[in-house]
């Protein structure tokens, strides 16, 4: 078997910023994509805040963009999930359904994934009105009434692309603030499709079997339970790293991130780095899991010439 000189596992906007960098460097870098590919641009509408875009662009054009950038310097690309990883020898030992690779170095960017709100029926009537992506699932709501939970930039925009399908939008915010930013937050109470009910959590959804009908929300000043009708249910309220194949493998923190040296990417495994969203709970940009996959293959290339 080959060795690689470098694996970058993952493919949003960190993956290809490293996939970019190495290529240029000759790493000749394997890029394993997985079977959804692009990461959480590709869930997103318009992209306003990266730079030089000033008209902004829609997230999945832009990781086309990203991608076309990445072949055109000759990074080969897998479509396949990694199911398992061995940091413990080296070279490093990453596999797929199909396939066993080693490799020199690895660059972990797998970013992360929407999180859940974990109550009875969320589930069961998952893509049958309950859904975590609005640019997905939006047209499927034409002319009805709907909710989105959540209080963050995701809500907020979730929210507003809802407008163009909905009838009406009800926001169920758990404390009574927001935690998006300013100018997300006056674009949704500006909207008239738009309605906030606060210090509301969803403990239940509801329906007939074959799809959503209400929810059993909970007023937690009040100590209120009541049902409110709805025809769907949009959950946004963050997101939790894809690290699960990393357990055992990375040092994680708390909430499962990987843990990198502070200002670098350096994981606890000399020769494993990390960028992006899966090592990054504060900023957790586009344009920031671009600094640093850039910021990896840089270290990746000097770690990799320091070892010849
Ligand atoms: P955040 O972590 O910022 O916000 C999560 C929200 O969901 C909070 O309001 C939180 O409430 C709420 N929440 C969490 N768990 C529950 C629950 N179980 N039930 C009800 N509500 C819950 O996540 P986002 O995904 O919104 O944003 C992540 C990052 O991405 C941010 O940095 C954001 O700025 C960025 N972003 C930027 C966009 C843009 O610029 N266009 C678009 C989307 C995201 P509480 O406040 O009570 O904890």
């Amino acid at each position: 078997m080959d060795t690689e000189k470098l694996i970058i596992i993952g493919s949003g906007p960190a993956g290809h910023t490293a996939a970019i960098y190495a290529a240029r460097a000759e790493l000749k870098p394997l890029m394993i994509e997985g079977r959804t590919p692009g990461g959480q641009l590709m869930l997103t509408t318009e992209v306003e805040n990266f730079p030089g875009f000033p008209k902004g662009m829609m997230g999945p054009e832009m990781m086309m963009q990203f991608k076309e950038q990445s072949l055109r310097f000759e990074t080969r690309i897998e479509s396949d999930d990694v199911t398992s990883v061995d940091f413990s020898v080296h070279p490093f030992v990453v596999k797929t359904a199909e396939k066993t690779y080693q490799a020199e170095s690895v660059i972990v960017a797998t970013g992360a994934s929407a999180m859940w709100i974990g109550v009875p029926g969320e589930k069961e009537y998952s893509g049958r009105g309950v859904s975590a992506c609005a640019t997905c699932d939006g047209f499927f709501f034409k002319g009805k009434n709907i909710v989105v939970v959540g209080g963050g930039d995701s809500a907020m925009e979730e929210a507003n692309f809802l407008t163009k399908f909905a009838t009406k939008v009800t926001v169920l915010v758990r404390k009574d603030t927001l935690r998006a930013s300013k100018i997300m937050q006056e674009r949704a109470k500006k909207n008239p499709k738009i309605e906030f009910i606060w210090n509301t959590e969803v403990k239940e959804v509801l329906g007939d079997g074959a799809k959503i009908t209400a929810l059993k929300i909970f007023n937690n000043q009040t100590n209120e339970t009541s049902e409110f009708p709805t025809e769907g249910l949009f959950v946004a309220i963050g997101h939790k790293p894809n690290t699960d194949i990393f357990k055992g493998q990375l040092e994680l923190d708390g909430k499962g991130y990987v843990v990198v040296q502070p200002g670098t990417t350096r994981t606890n495994i000399d020769g494993v780095f990390a960028a992006g969203d899966v090592a990054d709970h504060v900023y957790r940009q586009a344009i920031t899991a671009a600094g640093t996959g850039c910021m990896a293959a840089l270290e990746a290339e000097r770690w990799l010439a320091a070892r010849e």
